[in-house]
Parts: structure tokens; sequence; C-alpha cells
């Protein structure tokens, strides 16, 4: 296999396109997953999200990077709407403010630009959602994903190696919200009776580094 060291946009639009098509199929187990500790929703909220995404990305795609993933998270926080709307936006509008702040311009991203503009995207969305770890929300997937990242830029990894890590600390992630008493969201007026459960969101977060670790997998440049 040979080693990717940079993504393109058109990249970047491909990535989006299969995160797209596999919420949308995953529509009915995410939904499902949230009918346990929520109101049985995550899973067409999303699908309706990133549907829109889908129709709307080769229009986004004519701007430049920064501007295309900020489209994304406006459309995302308008069609999932609620708190899930807000926190998988800002996954993208977060990465856009650091493009455009530090990266404006640039084609083609490195696995460290890459790692930084996700690290942004975690400070926002935390900051936007008041999640921490251990609060049995998206966040319990996507941090330990984006820690992973920043490692893998460290260590010199390439792409397919930092995302092939990063999906599994994403899944580990969404897994462990079981043993995790919901701070947020529906959930929260469980308490207790949302042990056992994984969390809807975290379970997304980590289908979406899936999807990524197999796109660059199956990449020959
Ligand atoms: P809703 O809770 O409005 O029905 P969804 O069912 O689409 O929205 O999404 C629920 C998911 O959103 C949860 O599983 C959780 O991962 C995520 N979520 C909810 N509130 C927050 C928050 N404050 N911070 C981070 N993630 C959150
Ligand atoms: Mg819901």
């Amino acid at each position: 296999m040979t080693e990717i060291n940079t993504l393109s946009k058109s990249n970047l639009v491909e990535i989006i396109e299969r995160i797209s098509a596999e919420i949308i199929d995953q529509k009915d187990v995410l939904s499902r997953l949230d009918t346990e500790i929520g109101d049985g929703d995550h899973g067409f909220s999303m699908a309706t999200g990133f549907g829109s995404v889908s129709e709307k990305i080769v229009e986004y795609s004519q701007l430049p990077i920064g501007g295309m993933l900020k489209k994304i998270g406006f459309e995302l926080i308008k069609t999932i709407g609620g708190a899930a709307g807000a926190v998988f936006g800002t996954m993208y509008t977060g990465q856009a403010s650091y493009y455009d702040k530090n990266l404006a311009g640039k084609e083609h991203l490195s696995l460290g630009d890459l790692s930084m503009m996700y690290s942004e995207a975690l400070r926002q969305v935390k900051r936007r959602g008041g999640a921490n770890m251990g609060d049995k929300t998206m966040v319990d997937a996507l941090e330990p994903a984006v820690v992973s990242l920043e490692q893998s830029h460290l260590d010199g990894a390439s792409f397919q190696e930092a995302f092939s890590m990063a999906a599994e600390q994403a899944r580990s992630g969404a897994e462990e919200t079981r043993s995790m008493v919901a701070k947020h969201g529906r959930a929260k007026n469980l308490g207790e009776r949302a042990l056992g459960y994984i969390d809807p969101g975290a379970v997304s977060t980590a289908l979406m580094f899936e999807v990524i670790r197999d796109y660059l997998l199956e990449q020959r440049p």
C-alpha cells in the first residue's frame, strides 16, 4: 500500500459523500440506539442533515476548503437542529475556523494540518455543548480519536495509520459510554437507568472515523 501524506479538497469531498452515505445507511440502527436512552430520532436527524449536505456538496466544493467546511457545518446545524445539530455542525465549522485562520489557501493538507483542524473542532464542540470526557456524549468518541491523531502526527505516521488508530480509539470510546451516566442531553433524565446503553452520538462519531479509515485504505495514489 502506498502511504498517503496529503489530502486534497477532492479527497475531503469524497470523504463527506461517504460519511453521508454511511449515516443514511445506518439511520435505523442509530435511531434504535436513541430509543433506549433518548427520543429515538438520532438516526433520522443525522440522515436528514447529511442527506442535505450530500445534495449540496457539489455546490459547496466550488468554495475553498475553509468555506466548504463552514457550509457543511452550518447546514448540519440548521437541518439536524438542537444540541446534536450544534455539536455535529461545530465538528465541521471548528475545522473550518482553524483552516481559515492558519492554513488559508493551502490545497494539500498534511496530517499535522488535519490533526490541528480536528483539535480546534474538538475544543469548539466542547465549548458549544459543555460536555467533557465521561459525560456520555459524542465527545467520548471524538476526543480519544483527536488525541490519537495528534500523537500519530508526532510519530510521523501516514494518513492510513493515523486514521486506523483514530477509528479504533473512537470506537472504543463509544463502547465505554455504556458504563457512563449522562450529564447532557435527553439521557441525563434517566440517571443510572442509562447504564448499559451506548450513546448514539458517540456511535455516529465512531462511524465517521471508520469511514475515513476505509476510504484512505482504498486509495492507490
Ligand atoms: P436530541 O437529543 O435532540 O434528540 P439526537 O438524538 O439527534 O438529538 O442526538 C443525541 C446525541 O447528541 C447524544 O447521543 C450525544 O452524543 C449528543 N449530544 C447531545 N447533547 C450534547 C452536548 N451537550 N454535548 C455533546 N454532545 C451532545
Ligand atoms: Mg434524540
